[in-house]
């Protein structure tokens, strides 16, 4: 035990020393409240996206220790902005990056508002084991404690884990580790938004070490058949939401703009209100595909339960909320529209 101990004070002080060299990681900025600036330390209004990469990195010198760090700026928005284009670049950038420029690990700092899906899409499409990871923060950059510096932290500290490394994409916040497929924001201005509400959290960082629980049950990255390697845009696909008395309206513009796809955020186990439902049945025999997901945050939406799924060919999300349904749906349909195939899609990943 104690030679154990002395192995591994030797090595970190080799680390530190740089004769052993650290794991190289590159952080990606995207924008969010994590590079937002306010113009007091003690205001809720701020806007977000401000800050570039080297400003970021700079805050944060205590991350010197656990890698060697570089960055670069993807783009510098809001993540409500966040949008297919983007994803595209971002999926190919990580690609190439520890594919084929020899880095170990990336750490990509964004919005919360989006991330779970940007999270989820990564899941998918990164081709390699290496770890990836997404941080945020709720309190701008110029807050009173701010909590963005201290997630950066954690999130190279997850990075830079040997432990880390085949368990697909995670989202690193408020020293908590979630996996992409699980990962849900659940309050819309407190520091401890992430969960994954399913599932649980995986493991956390302590001490600029990562620590982990479970090993991930869902397909991911090298074992996805997704690949956007050589796709320039994604296939179009909306979400309508379900409510007592719900007009019919939203889901028939997407029929009308012949979308390739939409997902019902239904009520309870993916439930229609019947005007929508004859929509949605229309909307299958012209060959648009119909994810059924839900509008409650927890639980899964059962295949052929209330709703008879093989009758109408519609697809249940299973464990996906809405948005990441889409996500999925979109994935899915740019090698399929068998809604049987996509059906197992939602099964695997
Ligand atoms: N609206 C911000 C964003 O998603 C919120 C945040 O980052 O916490 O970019």
């Amino acid at each position: 035990m104690k030679t154990w101990r002395n192995v591994l004070l030797l090595l970190a002080v080799l680390v530190s020393v740089n004769i052993v060299a650290k794991p190289k990681i590159r952080i990606i900025a995207t924008g969010g409240t994590i590079a937002g600036v306010s113009a007091s330390s003690t205001s809720s209004a701020y806007t977000a996206g401000q800050v570039g990469v080297q400003t970021l990195i700079d805050a944060v010198p205590q991350m010197l220790y656990l890698a060697d760090i570089s960055g670069e700026q993807l783009v510098n928005i809001g993540s409500q902005d966040m949008n297919d284009q983007v994803w595209l670049k971002l999926s190919k950038r990580i690609n190439e990056l520890l594919n084929k420029e020899g880095y170990d690990g990336v750490v990509i700092t964004h919005g919360t508002d989006t991330m779970e899906e940007t999270a989820y899409f990564l899941n998918l499409t990164v081709k390699s084991n290496k770890p990836v990871i997404l941080v945020g923060s709720m309190r701008s950059s110029t807050a009173i404690s701010a909590d963005g510096p201290g997630n950066l932290y954690a999130g190279v500290a997850a990075a830079a884990s040997p432990n880390t490394k085949g368990r697909g994409v995670l989202c690193c916040m408020n020293n908590r580790l979630i996996y992409a497929k699980d990962v849900i924001k659940v309050h819309t201005t407190d520091v401890a938004t992430f969960e994954a509400a399913n599932a649980g959290p995986v493991g956390y960082v302590y001490n600029g070490e990562a620590h982990y629980f479970t090993k991930p049950e869902a397909l991911h990255t090298t074992q996805s058949e997704f690949d956007v390697t050589n796709l320039e845009k994604l296939p179009q696909v909306g979400i309508v939401y379900g409510y007592a008395n719900c007009s019919p309206l939203p889901f028939q513009a997407f029929v009308d703009a012949k979308f390739d796809g939409v997902v019902l955020a239904g009520v309870g186990d993916g439930n229609f209100y019947h005007e929508v439902f004859d929509v949605a049945v229309k909307a299958r025999q012209k060959g648009i595909n119909v994810v059924r997901s839900s509008r409650c945050p927890t639980g899964p939406t059962c295949l052929n339960g209330e709703v008879d799924d093989e009758k109408y060919e519609f697809v249940a999300a299973l464990d996906q909320n809405p948005q990441k349904a889409r996500v999925l749906l979109m994935l899915a349909l740019t090698k399929t529209r068998d809604w049987k195939q996509i059906q197992e899609y939602f099964k695997k990943y």
